[in-house]
């Protein structure tokens, strides 16, 4: 405190030289002047800590002084220390003036300063405790603030990351965007720098507008934005100077400036999916500001980022799933091919050999089928391929599995069935294709028998899926041989 300034108002020339005096000895940086109406301009000049301040009347010069430094908000808190002739109840009416203390004259130096070091260490207790409720309250405001702001966020990334699909991500956005910011104008702009129209992907304040072009050269923040990458905010319509063409128009057109506040946030999803939401306030709506592109752009960042991972998942997903299916399915029958039956069947094998269960394998060969390939062509023989495919199909069970084991050959294989079973199925499969009548527009009529070879295991000698796939065939052959349309096992 002792480099405290303090004021010192006192007309006797010798009180006031001496006080200065023995207060500069304490260390304090004074200024003194003689007459209390000189006090207000010196109060302006040095910002003191405390005054020491002579009245002939402390209800009356006093409380003038008083009222005017109670008036501004900077001197309001400065201690004043009152003193004058001693008179009735003259303390008393210092204190109400607003005096931090009174003296009555004559006092002893000493005793004053004992006053003046109280009054200084109370105004700057008083001026801490002060700074700490100021600190106080702007973090309950920052942190006020930002746990809304990260719910906004957190709700809106929630909403976004869902399935879908950008135009909703858009809207949804816009609608976020615009309800969090408390502004009745979010739309998203899709357009690429230097395009002459610009498509409105989504608007806030019109729900129904969907695609709709606008020409961007009305748009000269969308424009800037687009241009540079970077969020453009026009505080004020009326004055911005990047508004100096387009309220040329506007005034033209007979329009009041439209946009009291804008902010143009760009954005890129991918290579084709550029733009810039489009922020705006009119009317008597709280103006934008760059607290709000901070937030725009934090929420817009993090549901880009949000999109562009969804879609690049998407897309893996579909890729491996495509792959994944090209490489297990025949293309001419879209049934299992030859590679995926070996590895399944593996599988089935091996789980069989571990819980001793049965299980069996048809290989099943279309008869003569190169007659038919030579009488109606190579296209009817695809057809009916596919067609004895579906028939093999929806005649097995769910575990079942039916391959295109080649050519015109298909494979079944029965888990946990019985020689005897897989036997009584084949023929089945025989008859039924025996049966079908393949006519269609595509087809022509035609009467088509397979051969059926059936293998199964457990048995002797079979310990592999090549031995197995090896038995079946020998069964075909006996088939074929045996005339063909039947079963052998
Ligand atoms: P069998 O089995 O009764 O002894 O006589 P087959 O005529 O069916 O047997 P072969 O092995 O002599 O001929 C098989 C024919 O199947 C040859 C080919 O024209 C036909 N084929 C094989 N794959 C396809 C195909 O993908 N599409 C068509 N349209 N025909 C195929
Ligand atoms: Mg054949
Ligand atoms: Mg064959």
């Amino acid at each position: 405190m002792a480099d405290a300034r303090i004021l010192v108002a006192e007309d006797d020339p010798a009180i006031r030289s001496a006080v200065s005096w023995l207060l500069k000895e304490q260390g304090y940086e004074v200024a003194a002047v003689a007459r209390s109406h000189d006090l207000i301009d010196q109060i302006e000049r040095r910002s003191p800590d405390l005054v020491l301040l002579d009245v002939a009347n402390p209800d009356e010069d006093g409380a003038e002084v008083m009222k005017q430094m109670r008036a501004d908000e900077r001197w309001r808190d400065i201690p004043v220390v009152m003193v004058s002739q001693p008179g009735d109840d003259v303390a008393v009416r210092a204190l109400k003036s607003g005096a931090a203390d009174y003296m009555a004259k004559p006092f002893r130096l000493r005793e004053l300063m004992a006053r003046v070091q109280a009054q200084l260490r109370s105004r700057d207790t008083l001026r801490r405790a002060y700074a700490a409720l100021h600190e106080v309250s702007e973090a309950l405001i920052d942190a006020r603030e930002e746990a809304k702001s990260r719910r906004e966020l957190v709700d809106i990334l929630h909403e976004v990351t869902g399935e879908l699909s950008p135009e909703e991500i858009f809207r949804i956005l816009a609608r976020r965007v615009a309800r969090a910011l408390d502004i009745s104008r979010c739309s998203v702009i899709l357009a690429h720098p230097g395009d002459e129209l610009g498509i409105v992907a989504t608007a806030f304040d019109n729900p129904g507008l969907r695609n709709f072009p606008i020409r961007l050269d009305r748009y000269p923040e969308i424009r800037a934005a687009l241009d540079h990458g970077k969020p453009v905010l026009v505080e004020e319509g009326i004055t911005s100077p990047l508004y100096s063409e387009i309220r040329k128009v506007w005034a033209a057109e007979g329009l009041a400036v439209p946009v009291q506040s804008a902010i143009a946030l760009p954005f890129t999803l991918d290579r084709t999916q550029l733009g810039v939401f489009f922020l705006r306030t009119s009317g008597n709506e709280p103006p934008l500001s760059h607290h709000d592109i901070e937030f725009a752009d934090t929420v817009i960042r993090a549901a880009v980022a949000a999109i562009q991972r969804a879609q690049l998942l998407e897309t893996t997903r579909a890729d491996k799933a495509r792959l994944q299916e090209l490489a297990t399915t025949d293309s001419v029958t879209q049934i299992l091919n030859r590679r995926a039956l070996v590895e399944r069947l593996s599988h089935e094998m091996e789980r069989a050999r571990r819980y001793s269960t049965p299980l069996a394998l048809l290989m099943v060969d279309l008869d003569h089928f190169k007659e038919i390939n030579d009488t109606h062509g190579h296209l009817v023989g695809d057809e009916a391929l596919r067609e004895v495919a579906r028939l093999l199909e929806t005649g097995v069970r769910t575990v079942d599995i039916v391959a295109r084991y080649g050519g015109e050959e298909f494979a079944i294989v029965l888990p946990e069935t019985s020689h005897e079973g897989a036997v009584a199925f084949a023929e089945r499969v025989r008859e039924r294709v025996a049966q079908h009548d393949f006519a269609s527009d595509r087809i022509p009529p035609l009467h088509i028998t397979v051969s059926v070879g059936v293998a199964s295991v457990p048995a002797a000698d079979i310990e592999s899926v090549n031995d197995l796939f090896s038995r079946a065939d020998e069964a075909l052959y006996r088939a074929k041989a045996g005339g063909r349309n039947q079963v052998r096992a």
